[in-house]
């Protein structure tokens, strides 16, 4: 079936996001037609400024609306724990389950040779040279239980080591292969709690 050239454009914007295929690109496509303008215009406003109005934390390289972030920037966190995870999104999980108070790192991904990822393409000189503020006791990696993710996550235990910081690595409530963003906050926290120093 051929759709009307804004439609089609919609329908093939709406395929590139993440789990959306044809069926449901189209349907909400044509939903987008029966929405009224306010609406439209807000949805794409919203869609906008995640591009223009984000930046990367420059201490932690999360996602914010201002540099440092929120979480960097508050003297009320514990400032001598780091937690390093993959992705933006862990952090979210993890401050949703409101129990950790220290700071974050975002590694932007894991090492992977068979993807051609080294050390160097993400964050992990970032985090090497926050070390260098002496109030930094412990570095909880908290990498996803995947093979990357131990590798990372070992890799980076051997570089801290040296430096006198402890390094601990979270529990395995979390089950192989899973992802920490789809970790219930009890298994989250038991995972926290629990963890073991390398
Ligand atoms: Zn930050």
């Amino acid at each position: 079936m051929q759709y009307p050239e804004p439609i089609a454009k919609l329908l093939d914007s709406f395929m590139k996001l993440p789990g959306i295929g044809p069926k449901t690109a189209a349907r909400l496509a044509f939903h987008a037609v029966e929405m009224n303008e306010e609406d439209v215009m807000e949805f794409a406003r919203a869609l906008v400024s995640v591009k223009r109005d984000l930046v990367y934390c420059s201490v932690c390289q999360n996602i914010s609306d201002r540099d440092p972030c929120s979480i960097c920037d508050d003297s009320s966190r514990d400032h001598s724990v780091i937690c390093v995870v993959q992705d933006p999104k862990d952090v979210a999980a993890l401050e949703k389950m409101r129990d950790y108070r220290g700071l974050y790192h975002v590694l932007h991904g894991v090492i992977s040779p068979m993807d051609g990822i080294g050390p160097e393409d993400i964050k992990i000189a970032e985090l090497i040279r926050r070390l260098e503020d002496d109030r930094i006791k412990e570095i909880i990696l908290a990498t996803n239980p995947t093979v990357e993710g131990e590798a990372t996550a070992m890799y980076i235990s051997r570089l801290v080591k040296p430096i006198g910081v402890k390094t601990s690595r979270i529990a395995h409530g979390l089950p192989v292969g899973g992802d920490l963003e789809y970790a219930d906050e009890v298994t989250l926290s038991k995972a926290l709690e629990g963890r073991r120093e390398l």
